[in-house]
């Protein structure tokens, strides 16, 4: 029951406030977040938000213009044909909650990155994006000129120069730089065409086990259900390997917290696989790409409010180890990212970091710290292999601020 509308890859749209990602996403899919009416989908876009697009092609017509995302091309008036389905996860642009930026790009295969042609580049987030993207490796990039309907050819020129001299040395080199409105739906033809050729869909293996990023956990009841009506607990997040099958046992690390004899300590929790959402459908079997929905035999008591947020799920003991304490290879950035981006001092010893591995975000307190590498106890464990990269933020001023990226020992 697998239908061609499931996702198969997971597109970022990251770029400053105000430059266009969420009209984008408009028109490239017709829908936004805010008005899916259910209420696993909704939640999981609070956080992260998200929107499915598919892209189409007019047989009839030529490159690039045959590309759409409308079912019929009234040029040739004939039924257009399905190439992919991608999601859009959108990155909040606003008073950067880095570590969110950061757990959507844990699930990201690519991004798009907008910025406005009205505005000298770059602005502060479009920097701190592009940032993360790099820390995170996320090299299949294509760049969105936005907004061209409001400046002339000769501004839209001297801002295309200052992007290409901006983006020179980083991940996104070398990536196409398309100019659209996206208020105006144009040039959409030649964005989707960037998209189908920067950023394909990985491969996978169906063979590996499955492993499920855990963004959001929620209690779906109404107040007062009884228990009879009673659903389990919810999970959303994104298969990043492997395929989920409905009534599938799975294992979520670290698990809950548990008391016996006066001390506590993590323990996996298992559950089964009793309903799976993908692209808007239920349905039997899910492969990565996109924003997922578990329907699971959980208590509902224990997935309410996120409380599994940042969990890792799999089959049961297949998963990475659990860390209360870590060690980590450091490499810090040289500038902190942003308008006032001052120095980066070295981290010392006693100070608190926010860390995020994967979905996961844990402060943590640093406990031993050397030039390149350091140890630091998590306030909350995390589930993550050796290897894996974390970002490292550091409290300055009132807020988290991006200082480097860890890999796990
Ligand atoms: P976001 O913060 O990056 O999600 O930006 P939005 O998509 O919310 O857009 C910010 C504002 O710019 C809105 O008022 C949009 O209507 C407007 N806007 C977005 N794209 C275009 C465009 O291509 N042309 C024009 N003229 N306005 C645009
Ligand atoms: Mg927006």
């Amino acid at each position: 029951m697998t239908s061609n509308k499931q996702p198969e890859v997971n597109i970022g749209l990251v770029g400053h406030v105000d430059h266009g990602k969420t009209t984008l996403v408009q028109a490239l899919s017709g829908e936004w977040t805010d008005q899916h009416s259910e209420e696993m989908k909704r939640g999981i876009s609070i956080r992260l938000g998200y929107a499915d697009a598919t892209f189409r092609r007019c047989p009839e017509a030529e490159e690039p213009e045959a590309f759409t995302v409308d079912e019929h091309c009234d040029d040739h008036d004939v039924d257009t044909d399905h190439l992919r389905t991608v999601s859009f996860v959108d990155a909040p642009g606003h008073e950067t909650l880095m570590a969110t930026m950061l757990s959507g790009a844990a699930i990201m295969d690519g991004a798009v990155l907008v910025i406005s042609a009205t505005e000298p580049v770059p602005q502060a987030q479009t920097e701190e994006h592009l940032s993360a993207l790099d820390i995170i490796g996320i090299d299949n990039i294509v760049i969105a000129q936005n907004k061209v309907d409001l400046v002339d050819e000769e501004r839209a020129m001297q801002n295309y120069e200052q992007i290409q001299e901006f983006v020179e040395g980083t991940v996104a080199e070398g990536a196409p730089v398309v100019p659209i409105s996206a208020g105006q739906e144009a040039n959409i033809d030649l964005l989707i065409e960037a998209v189908q050729s920067e950023i394909p869909t990985p491969e996978r293996d169906p063979d590996e086990d499955a492993r499920m990023m855990v963004a959001r956990s929620f209690d779906i009841n109404r107040p007062g259900t009884t228990w009879d009506d009673l659903m389990g607990g919810v999970l959303g997040g994104s298969l990043v390997g492997g395929q989920l099958d409905v009534d599938d046992e799975i294992e979520l690390r670290p698990g809950r917290e548990v008391e016996e004899g006066g001390k506590t300590e993590w323990q996996p929790v298992t559950t089964t696989v009793r309903s799976l959402q993908s692209g808007g459908d239920f349905v039997d079997t899910v492969t990565p790409g996109g924003l997922l929905g578990v329907g699971t035999g959980l208590d509902p008591a224990i997935t309410k409010g996120d409380a599994l947020a940042g969990q890792v799920a799999g089959p049961p003991g297949s998963l990475p180890p659990v860390h209360e304490k870590f060690t980590m290879d450091v490499d810090l950035l040289e500038r902190i990212v942003g308008d006032d981006g001052g120095e980066v001092d070295e981290i010392s010893t006693g100070e608190p970091l926010m860390l995020t591995i994967g979905t996961a975000t844990t402060v943590g307190s640093v406990t031993s710290a050397r030039d390149d590498e350091c140890e630091v106890a998590l306030k909350r464990p995390v589930c993550a292999a050796s290897g894996s990269k974390i970002a490292i933020n550091r409290r300055v001023g009132a807020r988290w601020r991006l200082i480097g990226v860890g890999t796990l020992r």
